[in-house]
């Protein structure tokens, strides 16, 4: 399409009318041109992003030859409570549904970070100090300091006639060779026999492992990548060849599992998956009240209470017990495990399913756990159905550990811990529940919404602390929210950008992690629903990504199209500014001035109507005024002149739009980026008789001009007061310049340039 200058007129009405003003004001308006460099802040992500094909299309959903790699278990485990040692045979079913024939498979064996060779200590930097606890020590990762042997010990790989299958260890990784090639659509089963030392989480933080309750002589383990899992071959990575050092997580891919563990008699499990034999592994009571929860949807119900459990410490059987747990459709499978545990569970109702809420917890987390964990669960489930599918897993599980909070499918372990006295803080109960809501909701991202966290924290954190945020403030009363509010990640975005890295960093190469993989993009997706996009729009995009990517493997560009493409909301210079940048937002008001068209009937007002009053006090060496006390500067609106019309044979009523625009007031306000990040822009006035009207100025406002806008607001009433960004909404790092009449501390800073100068 040819555009000239003239189709302006070729509107309706109402914008035709606002048009004209600026006709009107044309002059002014080419005047404001400003040398800057060009920071492509709003060109498309283009190469940036993957090109679009057959598995993953432009539109940010799978393509119609998507597919994925499955991979099924069956285990049997025995867990040695005398010796702390977990021994395990597994049958893995690898089924090839990609288009490509493969000559070896990768197996992930992750607890290998704690073998003895392992490149985890050797890559972490550390240095002396003298007043380092022995904990520090132990920390730079030297197992000579515990004596621990930890890792897999291998003991067989075979195939499933039972022949030795050639393999090859690379620290956490494992690469079997096969005998014959794997070709698309085919299968293999193949079998690993392992065991290993289980870990004392005090000691090394690890996500999963032993804790010791020294007063009773017990053990709480929380079993996690305690098995061999099939690394993921994809489409878009062939092989996931990133070795595990601690921090980048998981990529799995998804399967069915089929799981006995075999236990002190006395222990009571939680784990993903469904128990296939209640009757062999639970009291008749203990069924009873299990099936009772499962008709409970208002209140948990105690399955085993804190008496039994409480008994069972000081009496440990010898005999076994194998408790049998079956999950579909899952990418991991973790447990718990101890004779220690109180157990209470609920009924949660989402669309048409009822999941179970679950509760695993030993007495020192008493009255704490009974009170705040199953209801926690149920509102992670209830909150995160909404937004994005209904949870199809069978139940969700809390269990209780010291210290951490780590996730599964289907369970995770959760600190909050009262004092030895049963009593804790405010901040205690609040940390709690945080963390139960954070790592629940991790069932949806990544656990079915199956990104790769090894490449990407921030697909699974990020939309995770988003929907927590949401959770938080949709089910408990006044919670203080710490990561989410635009407000409290200021502090970190206006930092030195030394220690920064965009969001889109791999997961192992992050600085300042919390913030930036957290914190950041759950503020990010914020800004995007209330400020850019609005609710309605965020939210449908953003239940189409869950709805796209559940069981499946969505990648960056997957999410950052979807929100595009179901939204119609072009986010690339959002995207660009939040995620591939490591810009702030901070906007200063520059300049304000304050206008009046000239009253041009010969009135008794018209001829009040004075020039311009100088305060050269409040104006600074660049022109700028720093408040109203010059008062307005009188404008004259002149006749069109007939060549403006061009071949349009109708003409303006030039006396019209004057008598329109008579008495007015006109605002020129010029605003400067002075943090970088591109921002829709809210303004507040206040007026003269107190009242306030806001304004939103979507961020397309900067596309011509990155560093420095200026824009023309006619309003009835005589302004008082702007401020930008009244609600602190969209993160500006500092706000004392977003004020007009512009504030004591920018005046101030004002005087320091100029003693500078
Ligand atoms: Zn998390």
């Amino acid at each position: 399409m040819v555009t000239n200058k003239l189709n302006i007129y070729n509107t309706a009405n109402q914008k035709f009318m606002k048009k004209i003003k600026l006709v009107g004001l044309a002059l002014l308006i080419t005047q404001l041109t400003f040398a800057q460099e060009w920071g492509r802040k709003f060109e498309q992500l283009g190469t940036m992003l993957p090109t679009p094909n057959e598995y993953r299309t432009a539109s940010g959903a799978p393509g119609g030859a998507y597919w994925q790699q499955r991979a099924d278990y069956v285990i049997n485990v025995e867990l040695d409570d005398n010796n702390q040692t977990i021994k395990g045979f597994e049958s893995i079913t690898y089924f090839n549904q990609s288009p490509d024939p493969l000559n070896y498979i990768w197996v992930q064996l992750d607890q290998n970070m704690r073998a003895k060779d392992s490149e985890s200590p050797l890559v972490r930097t550390s240095s002396i100090r003298g007043d380092s606890i022995p904990a520090y020590f132990v920390a730079m990762g030297n197992n000579e300091v515990t004596g621990y042997d930890g890792g897999f010990k291998i003991i067989a790989v075979k195939d499933a006639g039972g022949n030795d299958m050639n393999y090859t260890i690379n620290h956490t990784m494992m690469r079997i060779d096969l005998a014959n090639v794997l070709k698309p659509g085919e299968k293999i089963v193949f079998s690993v026999d392992w065991w290993y030392n289980i870990n004392n989480r005090m000691l090394d933080h690890g996500r999963g492992g032993l804790e010791y309750f020294e007063k009773d002589g017990n053990y709480l383990y929380t079993m996690a990548q305690w098995f061999p899992r099939m690394a993921v071959y994809s489409d878009f990575h062939g092989w996931q060849n990133k070795q595990f050092l601690g921090r980048g997580e998981f990529a799995l891919a998804f399967g069915n599992y089929d799981v006995k563990i075999t236990v002190p008699s006395d222990h009571i499990i939680g784990a993903t998956g469904t128990l296939q034999n209640p009757e062999e592994v639970l009291t008749s009571t203990e069924i009873k009240r299990f099936e009772q929860a499962k008709k409970s949807f208002t209140e948990p119900v105690i399955i085993v209470t804190q008496e039994e459990a409480v008994k069972k410490e000081s009496a440990p059987v010898t005999t076994k017990a194998t408790w049998h747990f079956k999950a579909e459709n899952v990418r991991d499978f973790a447990f718990a495990s101890s004779r220690k545990f109180i157990w209470d569970a609920m009924a949660v109702k989402v669309g048409d399913l009822t999941p179970l809420a679950m509760s695993y917890y030993p007495k020192e987390g008493n009255p704490l756990w009974e009170k705040e964990s199953t209801i926690a669960v149920k509102n992670t489930l209830e909150t995160y159905s909404k937004y994005t599918i209904d949870y199809p897993y069978p139940k969700a599980i809390s269990v209780h550990a010291a210290s951490i909070g780590m996730e599964y499918p289907m369970i995770c372990f959760n600190f909050g811990r009262p004092d030895e006295d049963g009593t804790y803080s405010e901040s205690t109960r609040n940390r709690m529940v945080m963390v139960v809501i954070h790592e629940v909701g991790h069932n949806f991202f990544p656990m079915i919404i199956n990104s790769d966290e090894r490449q990407w924290t921030w697909m699974d954190e990020g939309l995770n602390t988003f929907l927590q945020f949401r959770t938080e403030q949709e089910k408990y009363e006044n919670y203080p929210s710490r990561r989410g509010p635009a407000k409290n990640i200021v502090g970190y975005m206006k930092g030195d950008k030394n220690n920064i890295r965009p969001i889109m960093t791999n997961s192992e190469q992050l600085k300042q992690f919390g913030n930036n993989a957290y914190a950041k993009p759950a503020t990010a997706m914020n800004i995007l629903r209330e400020t850019v996009m609005g609710n309605e729009l965020f939210d449908k995009a953003f239940k189409t990504y869950a709805e796209r990517w559940a069981f499946k493997h969505p990648e960056p560009a997957d999410f950052f199209r979807t929100m595009e493409d179901a939204s119609g909301v072009d986010l690339d210079w959002f995207w660009r500014g939040w995620f591939f940048g490591t810009d702030h937002v901070d906007l200063t008001v520059e300049n304000v001035k304050w206008y009046k068209v000239r009253d041009t009937e010969n009135t008794l007002e018209g001829r009040a109507q004075k020039g311009q009053i100088k305060n050269p006090a409040n104006v600074d060496e660049d022109g700028n005024f720093s408040d109203f006390s010059n008062g307005f500067e009188l404008i004259t609106i002149t006749d069109t002149n007939p060549r403006f019309y061009g071949e349009f044979k109708s003409t303006v009523d030039d006396e019209a739009i004057r008598a329109k625009l008579s008495g007015k007031n006109m605002y020129e306000v010029t605003l400067r980026n002075s943090g970088g990040l591109v921002t829709p822009i809210i303004i507040e006035w206040t007026f003269k008789d107190g009242s306030k009207e806001t304004e939103k100025i979507p961020a397309e406002i900067w596309r011509y001009n990155e560093e420095r806008i200026t824009k023309v607001f006619t309003k009835d009433q005589e302004v008082t007061n702007i401020t930008i960004d009244p609600l602190l909404e969209t993160a500006d790092v500092n706000t004392d310049d977003n004020y007009f009449p512009k504030r004591e501390s920018e005046s101030k800073f004002d005087k320091f340039k100029e003693g500078k100068n």
